[in-house]
This record gives structure tokens, C-alpha cells and sequence, in this order.
């Protein structure tokens, strides 16, 4: 088979047009490290920690190996395990509910809110009501998609029960949440105890590889997280605490150095490219006529709202809700454009969870995981690609 045909007309994502402007940068910050033969922790970590958490406008940063360890880490730190419960939603990736049953602890889920696919503040505030034995010792909010969660209302009910919150922000760095009554937007991962951040490939802010950090700004956590990434050592070979090893590699920290100065650019490149994939479908009917529902800016930061740009969604995912979304995913894919569903099946529905005895009400988050799709958004996606796109779908639906 030759390779065009493997290739996409449109890709999902297409890490291949960033390289055409980042390859030289990205291989002189890998040749740098392997130069420097400082390969575990050392100034590249320390580097790009301060560089995140500053972007992210939070005290400290812990560069941890994946999002999936950063969330595991601030859980271990908070001391979670077996008896204990985590409030979170259920309708994230897996990580989100995984690292919490790693831990022996179990999931109580809270349905989302339609319009954002986030979690629910007023079921969230049930389910706490409901938990007359105190079991419930943390919260997980994830701000799906690029968008936060409902932060106000989430750490209102945090504050009246006096649970740490756990920011599970993988796919929001840099979305910005406009707290009432404050002057400044917050940052997606900066208004919990800890925010999660991955660097996944396909995430933002992507390194070379997996990665991932903790960010927080109560300095206790955030050493608590910086020993418990090294085996809880503290000097070296002097343990306190029980950790692992999860530290973010030299390699990883000093490619996501070279990217993140882009970081702003691309979020305002998807910015424009969900407008205009907006615009492209309002024109076709297919919004008046229900076939198709646009995602929904629920914020709009306080740069937005002058005129400024801002980011209160980053479009990690631009996501609609449509008719026949099994149908229309083929479609799509036999048009060779690339599309995806984030995500099928609801953590409560998920088979490793058969005999828990865990259910959920959470038809929300049930009709979401039946109805929604994914396009391509990346920042490099040109306007015909999109005006392509738009076309098939119209297509699909006889319009
Ligand atoms: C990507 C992601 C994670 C896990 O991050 P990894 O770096 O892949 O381990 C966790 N939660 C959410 C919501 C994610 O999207």
C-alpha cells in the first residue's frame, strides 16, 4: 500500500505540519539534554516547572510522567485508599476513575451538565448530602474538552464540606475561568488544592512521549507531590513517606520547553477554527433543523469579552452533538476524515466495574457518550479542510 493512502485527507490531528516549523528546534533541545548527560530530573525539569506553573498561574510545578501518574500522585499525597470515596464525573477519559480504584478507593459519580459535559454542581451537592458516613474524601472536576467545570459553584461545596479538590485539567492548559466578582481569570488547574496537566502527544500542550505535572499553590502538597514522584525520599535514600517513581523525563520537559511559547497561538488558532466550523454550519440548516448541536462557550474570560481574545475554551476537542452519530462517524471515516468519540462508553457503564456494585444515575452522561463526535480542530487545519468537512456532513444528511 502506498502511503498517501494511509494518509488522511483530513487527520484528526497532524503532528507532522508542527513539524515542518518545529523539527530543527525540537532536535537541538534533544541533542542539548543527551549533550548535557543530566537524563534524570536536573535544570531542564526544574526549567519548564517554573515555565508551567507561572503559564498556569500557580505557585509551584512537579513534573510527574503522565497525567494519569499526576492525578495518582495527588491522590496518594491526599492519602486516599481503601474505605475512602472520590467524587468526580462520569464522562472523562479512564484515567480519571483509574487512578482512584488503583488506590483502592472507590468512584461516586456526579452527572454532567449538558450544555458543557462537565460535572454537575447541583447533583454533585446531592450526592454529598447523601453521604451520611463522611466516605467521600476528595473531588475530581475534569474541565473536559478545554473548558472548566463549573469552578464557583465546585468549590463552594468543597469549602462547606472541607474535601480537596483535585483539578483533572489533561485537557485544559491555559483555558481561563472568569471567577465572579474577581478581576483576573483563573487558569484551568490553578483554583483546586492541584491541577493535572498531561502532555500526551495529542493534548495542548504535547511533548515527544508521555509526560505529564502537578501544579499547586500550598507549598506543603506541592513538596508533599515532589517527594512522592521520587519514592518519598527526602534526603536521598531517607524515606518518610512511600512514593514511586514518577518523575518527568529531562528529554520530554526540554521538547515541551520549545513548545510552550507557542502554546498561546495554538489555542488561538483552534479558537478560530471551532468559529469557523460555527459559522460553516450555521449556514447549512443543519443547526436549525437539530441534526447537528454546536459545542457551547459557556465563559467568556475577561480578555474575550474586551476584545482581547482569551482563552475560556482551549478546543483541546471541538465536540458536537449529532443524529446518527455511529452512522455519521463511518461516513466520515470512509471520506477519510479523521474523527473521533470521546468517549463511547460512560465510567460507570465501564466493564471493570461489573461487580463493584457501582452504578450511577447519570443519563446525561449515557445520552453524551451515545450522541457526541469529535472533528479535527488542530491549529494547522487550513479552511478548506474545514469547508470539506462541513460538506461531507452535509452530504450525510441530505441537506
Ligand atoms: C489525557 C488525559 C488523562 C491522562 O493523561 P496521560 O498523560 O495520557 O496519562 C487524564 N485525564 C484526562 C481527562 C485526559 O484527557
Amino acid at each position: 500500500m502506498q502511503r498517501e493512502e494511509c494518509v488522511m485527507k483530513v487527520p484528526l490531528l497532524d503532528l507532522q505540519a508542527q513539524l515542518e516549523y518545529l523539527e530543527n528546534d525540537l532536535l537541538a533541545a534533544v541533542t542539548r539534554v543527551v549533550r548535557s548527560t543530566r537524563y534524570i530530573q536536573g535544570p531542564e525539569v526544574e526549567a519548564l516547572e517554573s515555565e508551567v506553573a507561572a503559564y498556569c498561574r500557580a505557585e509551584w510545578g512537579i513534573g510527574v510522567t503522565s497525567g494519569t501518574d499526576a492525578l495518582l500522585v495527588a491522590l496518594m499525597a491526599l492519602g486516599i485508599g481503601p474505605g475512602d470515596r472520590v467524587l468526580t464525573t462520569p464522562y472523562s477519559f479512564f484515567a480519571t476513575m483509574g487512578v482512584i480504584l488503583r488506590l483502592g478507593a472507590l468512584p461516586v459519580f456526579a452527572d454532567i451538565e449538558p450544555a458543557g459535559f462537565n460535572i454537575d454542581p447541583e447533583k454533585m451537592a446531592e450526592a454529598l448530602a447523601a453521604d451520611r458516613q463522611k466516605t467521600i474524601k476528595a473531588i475530581i472536576p475534569v474541565h473536559l474538552y478545554g473548558q472548566c467545570a463549573a469552578m464557583a459553584a465546585i468549590m463552594d461545596l468543597a469549602a462547606q464540606y472541607d474535601l480537596p479538590v483535585i483539578e483533572d485539567a489533561a485537557q485544559a492548559i491555559g483555558a481561563q475561568y472568569p471567577w465572579p466578582g474577581k478581576g483576573e481569570a483563573y487558569r484551568a488547574g490553578s483554583m483546586g488544592l492541584a491541577g493535572c496537566f498531561s502532555f500526551f502527544p495529542s493534548k495542548n500542550l504535547g511533548g515527544i512521549g508521555d509526560g505529564g505535572m502537578v501544579v499547586s499553590s500550598d507549598q506543603a502538597f506541592a513538596r508533599k507531590i515532589a517527594m512522592l514522584r521520587n519514592h518519598g525520599a527526602e534526603p536521598k535514600y531517607y524515606h518518610s513517606l512511600i512514593g514511586g517513581n514518577f518523575r518527568l523525563d529531562p528529554i520530554q520537559a526540554a521538547a515541551l520547553r520549545v513548545k510552550l511559547p507557542y502554546l498561546e497561538g495554538w489555542h488561538h488558532r483552534r479558537r478560530e477554527n471551532a468559529a469557523r466550523y460555527n459559522q460553516l454550519f450555521s449556514e447549512t440548516g443543519l443547526v436549525a433543523g437539530g441534526e447537528v448541536v454546536l459545542p457551547v462557550e459557556l465563559y467568556r474570560s475577561e480578555a474575550a469579552a474586551s476584545g482581547k481574545g482569551g482563552n475560556s475554551h482551549i478546543y483541546n476537542q471541538y465536540v458536537l452533538r449529532v443524529q446518527r452519530r455511529d452512522a455519521l462517524r463511518d461516513w466520515l471515516l470512509a471520506a477519510e476524515i479523521g474523527c473521533e468519540i470521546y468517549y463511547p462508553v460512560p465510567l460507570h457503564q465501564q466493564q471493570c466495574l461489573a461487580t463493584s456494585g457501582i452504578s450511577c444515575h447519570c443519563p446525561e452522561a449515557e445520552l453524551a457518550a451515545a450522541t457526541t463526535i469529535a472533528l479535527p480542530i488542530y491549529p494547522e487545519l487550513r479552511p478548506e479542510m474545514q469547508a470539506f468537512v462541513v460538506e461531507k456532513i452535509v452530504q450525510f444528511y441530505g441537506r
